[in-house]
């Protein structure tokens, strides 16, 4: 289960307060210094967590919680708001265009969950909005991406816009969105490659890609289960392309919880959707403050 071992030490780390009717400085040292364990091996990155509990002190400090009334409920408070805060505060819509198409591009490494989510996405917003998105299978490195999005496009009945895996993808891109323009898609989604590992011939044809799409909207795909990996991977794509979120994917996993709770601080973007399946229905808009509250338990 997602965050089982955090939840498991972060409720013992308070638990350890509200058992008492006030709170000694020693006592919030020590709960503070669970906390920062239980992070650290979540995987929550390092300067995350330092900056996330020294957040929580100075609070703490402000709340005038030592030896106050109802000290143990307002540190849970804070430490809550924090976790909320830390990723994100409120939950942040998909950027539309004044025009149509509004165009949406993915990236992220390769397993991250990128064709997945453009299907489950573009499925969200037929349902929900009656859209009538059109997909680009832009992945031509890996042959099985564009079969799989065919297979998902024909699936939900979504267009996918294809030409094989001989055609550069920057060329795919442009007549796709040619395509969506003479067809009137109001949602254009981009699936582009991914690698292993961030290499510069990806980040050029992203860079590219980017240009040549302007996307609406450039959505790092990030897999949940990889922890401290997805914040490096974060940073490198961060710093290669204008990012507008993130869609964190495999929340259904077992995840120990670093990347989402490190993601929205690495990047500066907000988490926009999490993936909890392998099902087109599988994604959710991401909500901080009720992720805080299922990773308190
Ligand atoms: P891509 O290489 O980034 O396009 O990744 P894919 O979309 O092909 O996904 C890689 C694998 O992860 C596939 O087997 C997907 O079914 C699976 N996957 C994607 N999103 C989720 C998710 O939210 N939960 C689970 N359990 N599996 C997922």
């Amino acid at each position: 289960m997602a965050f089982e071992n955090l939840t498991d030490r972060l409720s013992k780390a308070l638990k350890n307060l509200t058992g008492k009717g006030k709170i000694h400085e020693e006592d919030l040292q020590a709960s503070l210094r669970e906390i920062r364990l239980a992070l650290l091996e979540a995987d929550v990155s390092y300067a995350t967590v330092k900056k996330f509990i020294a957040n929580i002190k100075e609070k703490a400090k402000g709340a005038e919680i030592l030896d106050g009334l109802n000290a143990p409920q307002q540190v849970v408070k804070i430490v809550n708001d924090e976790l909320t805060a830390l990723m994100g505060e409120e939950a942040a819509p998909l950027n539309k265009s004044e025009k149509i198409p509004t165009v949406i591009m993915m990236a992220g490494l390769q397993g991250a969950g990128k064709t997945t989510t453009v299907a489950k996405l573009a499925y969200k917003l037929k349902k929900e909005d009656k859209a009538r998105p059109l997909m680009i299978a832009a992945d031509v490195y890996r042959p099985a991406a564009i079969d799989q999005l065919e297979v998902l496009g024909k699936d939900l009945d979504i267009p996918v816009f294809s030409e094989g895996t001989d055609v550069d993808p920057r060329e795919i891109v442009k007549h796709g969105l040619k395509e969506a323009k003479a067809n009137k898609n109001d949602y254009v989604f981009i699936d582009t490659a991914g690698r292993l590992q961030i290499d510069e011939e990806l980040m050029t044809e992203l860079k590219d890609i980017a240009t040549i799409a302007s996307p609406d909207e450039i959505l790092l795909t990030v897999d949940a289960m990889t922890g401290q990996n997805a914040t490096e991977t974060a940073q490198g794509f961060s710093d290669a392309l204008d990012l507008t979120g993130v869609v964190l994917t495999k929340l259904d996993g077992d995840t120990r919880g670093g990347a989402a709770l490190s993601i929205r601080d690495v990047t500066g973007k907000p988490i926009k959707f999490v993936g909890q399946g392998e099902k087109p229905t599988d994604l959710d808009v991401f909500y901080p403050d009720r992720m805080a509250s299922r990773i308190l338990g």
